[in-house]
């Protein structure tokens, strides 16, 4: 079965910040671990730039460039961050390029034709900021977008419409079989199709400048909204990749866009005949230091300044273990730092370090000196975790089984034992080097930057490797 895995399409208003690093690092390493099961051809990943929203013309004006500029300066943005921050995706969509267009206007099309997309009249509360609609009872007292404080404009035009309503009983039970996770998420969806219903929502805007023009009526343009949740078709929508999407599809959001993923998305796949997602999983949002992140904290935690501080690896493990994926949690540099002295210097780099040291002092690093080990059982918590999305608690197996062996070692003492050949010494350090095994393995998923270095050390089915340090210090 295949794997296809998704992040959302990132607007292109400022540079990655650690939200959107925590998510793709996250997709990239499920991507991982599944192109280690079951081989590379088996996986897709996928992340990209949402390019077509009204803002992006006020923000190319003032940097005084064309919104091609802007817009191919700021996707390079998110291309070098996520270089530098090791992520292996298969595509990077944008959708200003014309495969998507041209996937898009076919999808609308073939709305059109099933008869679930209709022009009517609109009139509503827009915000500018959030490009979206709101409801009066959305609104804050004062009447203005509780995000943005600012009064909606009123709008009435006519709009093309896709009928979400007629929908609503099969999203309900969609939604109550478990197509969003955390169950949390998904019953605040229940509970808004029961207590609001859903009304029809508005697809396009017409005389808006930028955007995909509707594909019958060019003076309309698709609602950003709309055209953007159909990247994650157009990536694979080429006959040699359309199998990924008859595989295992999961999409990874914020918590706050799960309406458009788990509403207006398998609404419209359900009208076109497509087969659905198998889930959506909704992670939570950072504090930073305690505090909620605004842009000026955002930048005291930019991801590759802290990439290269601390290395890819340890960013990303810091922050998958950070809090259980789903939840909201706190980050900080401090954190950062600690799972890096402590975890990773100071667990898995003294052990390697210690065990391959001793193997070679005393068995000349031959390890067919060495009786055949148990398997190590840590393993298949490790991939029950990964497979259900538990990212935490594949780390915590992983830092466990660090503990635990770093602990087995000091408590066996075998410097302290006269024959290095009695079977108790021999059988402690088969069980030892099994374990760095199933670690290294297992970092190939978590650090793969670090699993290289230890592979190199783990040398080969005869004999250790060369000694290279994995995880240098790092200056205070
Ligand atoms: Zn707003």
């Amino acid at each position: 079965m295949e794997h296809y895995f998704t992040t959302p399409i990132y607007y292109v208003n400022a540079a990655p910040h650690i939200g959107t690093a925590y998510t793709t690092l996250a997709a990239d390493t499920l991507a991982r671990y599944w192109r280690k099961k079951l081989g590379r051809e088996y996986v897709r990943f996928t992340t990209g730039t949402d390019e077509n929203s009204q803002k992006t013309l006020s923000a190319a004006a003032a940097k005084g460039q064309s919104v091609e500029e802007y817009l191919s300066e700021m996707a390079d943005e998110f291309v070098d961050c996520w270089g530098q921050l090791g992520i292996d995706y298969d595509d990077f969509i944008r959708t200003t390029e014309p495969r998507h267009e041209s996937t898009v206007q076919r999808l609308v099309t073939q709305l059109m034709e099933n008869g679930d997309v209709y022009l009517g009249d609109y009139e509503g509360m827009y915000c500018s900021r959030c490009e979206t609609f709101l409801k009066e009872s959305e609104l804050n007292e004062a009447g203005q977008c509780p995000d943005h404080l600012i009064a909606p404009e009123k709008i009435k035009e006519k709009n093309y419409f896709f009928r979400l309503s007629k929908y609503q009983d099969w999203l309900l039970e969609l939604l109550q079989g478990g197509f969003l996770k955390p169950e949390k998420r998904a019953n605040e969806l229940i509970s808004l199709i029961k207590n609001e219903g859903l009304d029809d929502i508005s697809i396009s805007r017409e005389g808006a400048e930028i955007g995909i023009a509707h594909p019958s009526d060019p003076n309309h343009k698709l609602y950003v909204w709309t055209e953007a949740l159909m990247n994650y078709y157009t990536s694979i929508d080429r006959p040699e990749l359309n199998h990924f999407w008859h595989g295992e599809v999961t999409h990874l959001v914020g918590k706050d866009i799960t309406r458009f993923h788990c509403l207006i998305w398998p609404a419209m796949l359900h009208s076109l005949g497509l087969p659905l997602p198998k889930q959506v999983f909704a992670h939570g949002f950072f504090t930073i230091n305690g505090q909620k992140m605004s842009k000026s904290l955002g930048n005291a935690v930019e991801p590759r300044a802290l990439a290269q501080k601390y290395g890819a690896d340890a960013l990303r493990i810091a922050l998958l273990s950070a809090f259980a994926f789903g939840n909201d949690g706190d980050f900080s540099e401090d954190h950062l730092a600690e799972v890096y002295r402590t975890k990773l210097a100071g667990g898995l780099g003294n052990l390697v370090n210690r065990v391959i040291t001793l193997i070679d002092k005393y068995y000349n690093g031959d390890k067919s000196t060495l009786p055949v080990a148990p398997a190590v059982i840590h393993v298949e918590a490790f991939g029950k975790h990964m497979e259900a999305l538990e990212l935490y608690r594949a780390c915590e197996v992983f830092f466990d089984l660090i503990d635990q062996t770093n602990k087995q070692l000091a408590d066996a003492e075998p410097w302290k034992a006269p024959d290095k050949q009695a079977p108790e010494v021999l059988a402690l350090f088969a069980g030892q080097l099994a374990t760095l095994e199933a670690l290294s393995d297992m970092a190939e998923v978590l650090l793969p930057e670090a699993a290289k270095r230890l592979k190199l050390m783990l040398g080969n089915a005869q004999k250790t490797g060369e000694r290279v340090i994995l995880f240098p210090q790092i200056e205070a």
